[in-house]
C-alpha cells in the first residue's frame, strides 16, 4: 500500500521522467506497457490483437495539458487516428482523457474538443470512450458525458469501483442510456472519496458489474483480476446473459494469457492500446498497480 502511494506520488513528479528517459534502455522497458511512439506502432499492435480475435481501443497518451494548443494537437491526433482506423479497417475504437483535451483549462473547451472527436467518430460509425481520471475530475467529466450523451449514441464513460459515489453515478448514467467501462480505479484517492480496502473495492466491483450486466445496455468489464472475471462469467451464466451483450477489457501488455484465453473461449475481448511520447504517468500507474513490476524494471535495467 505504501509502495502504491509512493509510486502514484512519483507519477505526478514530471522531473523524474527526464531522469528515467535519459537512462539507456528505458524506452525498451516502457514497451512492456506501451505500444510505441506513433500511430503506426499502435496499428501494428492492434493488427496482431485483431488477428487473435481481440478488438482494441486507441489511447494517445497525454493528460493534464495546460495550453489550448496542446489540446488542439490532441484533437487532431484523434481525428487522424479515426481516419487511419477507417483506412486500414482495424477493429478499434478510441479512448480519450478529459485533461488531455483541456479540462484543466476550461470545461467548455474540453466539451467542445471531445464533441469534435465524437462527431467525427459518428461519421465513421465508431465509438469514443471517455476515460475517468482522479476524483477531483469526476463531476466535470460526468457533466461533459451527460451533455454529449444527449446528442450522441456513440459515446461512453468509465466508472471506478473504488469510489463511494459510483453506485449513485451508475444509476444516473444508466438512466441516460450510457455505456460504461467498469474498472477499479488507478489514482491515489483520499479515504474520504474511495474505499481504502481492496476487499471493499472488489465487492463494489462485483455489485456494479451485476447492475451493468442486467441493464440491457452494452458495457465493458475492465479488469485483469481473475476473481472479477470469474464472478462476471458466473453471473452472466446464471442470469442467461448472452456473451455478445458485454465485453471484457484489459490493458496492453498485461495478462496477455487471459486476454487470448477469453477470446479463444468465445468472449468479447478488447485491449486498450496506449501509444505516444507522453508515457510517464501512465507507465508509473502500471507500476503502482503491481509493485512486483518494479523488479521487472530493475532487472531489465541491469541486463542493459
Ligand atoms: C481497459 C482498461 C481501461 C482502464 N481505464 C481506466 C480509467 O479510465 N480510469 C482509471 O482510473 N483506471 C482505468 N483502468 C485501470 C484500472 O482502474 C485498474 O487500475 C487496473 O485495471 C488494475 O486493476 P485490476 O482490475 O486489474 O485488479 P487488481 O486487483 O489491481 O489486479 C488483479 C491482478 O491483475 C494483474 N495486474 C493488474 N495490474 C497489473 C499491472 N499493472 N501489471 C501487471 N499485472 C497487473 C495482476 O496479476 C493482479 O494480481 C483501466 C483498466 C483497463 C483494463
Amino acid at each position: 500500500m505504501v509502495t502504491r502511494t509512493a509510486l502514484l506520488y512519483l507519477s505526478r513528479q514530471h522531473r523524474l521522467k527526464n531522469v528515467l528517459s535519459g537512462m539507456p534502455g528505458f524506452k525498451q522497458i516502457t514497451r512492456r506497457f506501451i505500444a510505441g511512439e506513433n500511430i503506426d506502432d499502435a496499428l501494428e499492435a492492434i493488427r496482431e490483437l485483431n488477428a487473435m480475435g481481440i478488438t482494441a481501443s486507441f489511447d494517445h497518451l497525454g493528460e493534464s495539458i495546460s495550453s489550448e494548443a496542446e489540446a488542439e494537437a490532441d484533437v487532431r491526433e484523434y481525428l487522424h487516428v479515426l481516419d487511419r482506423i477507417g483506412e486500414t479497417g482495424v477493429d478499434s475504437n478510441v479512448s480519450v482523457k478529459p485533461t488531455q483535451l483541456g479540462l484543466d483549462i476550461d470545461e467548455s473547451l474540453c466539451l467542445g474538443n471531445i464533441r469534435r472527436i465524437v462527431e467525427a467518430a459518428k461519421a465513421k460509425n465508431n465509438f469514443v470512450r471517455i476515460d475517468m481520471e482522479d476524483s477531483s475530475k469526476t463531476d466535470a467529466t460526468l457533466r461533459i458525458f451527460f451533455k454529449l450523451r444527449k446528442e450522441f449514441e456513440n459515446v461512453g464513460i468509465v466508472l471506478q469501483s473504488y469510489l463511494y459515489r459510483t453506485a449513485r453515478d451508475l444509476e444516473a448514467v444508466l438512466a441516460a442510456g450510457g455505456r460504461v467501462r467498469l474498472c477499479k480505479g488507478a489514482y491515489d484517492e483520499p479515504e474520504s472519496a474511495a474505499f481504502p480496502k481492496k476487499s471493499d473495492v472488489d465487492a463494489n466491483f462485483i455489485s456494479l458489474m451485476k447492475t451493468l450486466l442486467k441493464s440491457g445496455i452494452y458495457h465493458g468489464i475492465a479488469t485483469h483480476d481473475e476473481a472479477m472475471i470469474r464472478a462476471t462469467r458466473e453471473f452472466a451464466e446464471t442470469e442467461k446473459i448472452p456473451r455478445e451483450t458485454y465485453e471484457f477489457q484489459m490493458l496492453f501488455g498485461i495478462r496477455r494469457d487471459l486476454q487470448v484465453g477469453l477470446a479463444k473461449a468465445g468472449f468479447r475481448m478488447r485491449t486498450y492500446v496506449p501509444y505516444g511520447e507522453y508515457w510517464y504517468p501512465y507507465f508509473m500507474r502500471r507500476l503502482a498497480e503491481r509493485p512486483a513490476n518494479i523488479w521487472f524494471v530493475v532487472r531489465s535495467l541491469f541486463r542493459g
